[in-house]
């Protein structure tokens, strides 16, 4: 583990000659600070407490791009603990570098969604050995405004990206590629950018809810990231994670637009609106707040977050 609590009671990296617990099952940790290995802390008994905990260099570059108090938070569920990666309010962040099966996922996904927690994964490819093809699609002239949506709350946010980039899967092996769960969206670390999934389907009257694809395709075993994919720099995504607002009820889970789709969103509300108004049908109170609140985002009287 990259942080053991020491006898003060703080969260500490490795540093030789100190005296630490873990932070999971409370027992003794000597500080690994080798020449091959990242510094790390190791169990005296030299058993690792949590099975599902994965170490790497690329786990620590993540977590340290969090403040100390979101990284390897403990969590405990029916008496079992374990660490996860980074802990923001209600959001989980599982950083995924190997692979993991059908069954490991699934366990791994209701630990982490329990008590109302929301789970994203982010899975390497940051080496560039899985994904290719979307390099020479960047220009910069291309850049537009992404939306960070949420169905049920209604909530926005904006940052700058690029959309309909297409990448492609060099090999067949994902730390993640098969559908579980559609509610905990993959996103895939590509370096300087983070692939995010896109929302594919757009809301036309006809329908009662998003037609969605996050990242994954629900009803084949296969993996959907070989469809075009939302580019923002990995960066803007750091800064939003903290300012989602994960404690609410509504707050559904981490979705990604571009303008294409956040524009039919509001031919679908200004229709709805219509048709109620024509049909004298009452609207429920939520609904109104909703709809008011994303057009005031579109006039300007709400304004979303840039960076
Ligand atoms: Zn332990």
């Amino acid at each position: 583990m990259f942080y053991a609590i020491d006898e003060l009671g703080n969260k500490v990296l490795p540093k030789p000659n100190i005296k630490a617990t873990c932070p999971c099952c409370n027992g003794k940790v000597i500080a690994k600070c080798g020449k091959i290995k990242v510094h790390h802390w190791s169990h005296k008994s030299l058993i690792e407490c949590d099975q599902w905990y994965e170490m790497t260099a690329w786990h620590l570059e993540w977590q340290s791009l969090f403040p100390l108090e979101f990284r390897e938070v403990v969590l405990q569920k029916d008496g079992i603990k374990h660490r996860a990666d980074i802990k923001i309010n209600n959001l989980i962040v599982e950083f995924q570098h190997s692979n993991l099966s059908v069954e490991e996922i699934k366990q791994r996904e209701v630990f982490y969604t329990s008590n109302n927690s929301k789970l994203i994964w982010v899975v390497n490819a940051s080496n560039n050995c899985v994904h290719s093809g979307w390099e020479n699609q960047l220009r910069e002239q291309d850049e537009q405004p992404i939306y960070v949506v949420d169905m049920d709350s209604n909530i926005y946010f904006e940052l700058v990206g690029y959309s309909q980039i297409s990448v492609i899967r060099k090999t067949l092996s994902l730390p993640i590629s098969i559908v579980v769960n559609p509610d905990v969206p993959v996103f895939i670390d590509l370096g300087e950018y983070v692939a995010c999934p896109v929302e594919k389907g757009y809301y036309d009257i006809e329908r009662t809810s998003y037609n969605d694809f996050w990242g994954r395709k629900r009803n084949s075993d296969k993996p959907y990231y070989d469809e075009s994919l939302i580019l923002v720099r990995k960066k803007d995504f750091v800064e939003l994670l903290p300012k989602l607002p994960t404690n609410l009820d509504t707050f559904n889970s981490l979705k990604f637009c571009d303008k294409y789709t956040f524009s039919k969103r509001e031919e679908h509300l200004k229709k709805q609106q219509m048709y109620n108004q024509s049909n004298n049908k009452p609207i429920s109170k939520d609904e109104k707040i909703k709809t008011q609140a994303f057009f005031d985002l579109l006039s300007g009287k709400i304004t979303p977050l840039n960076y």
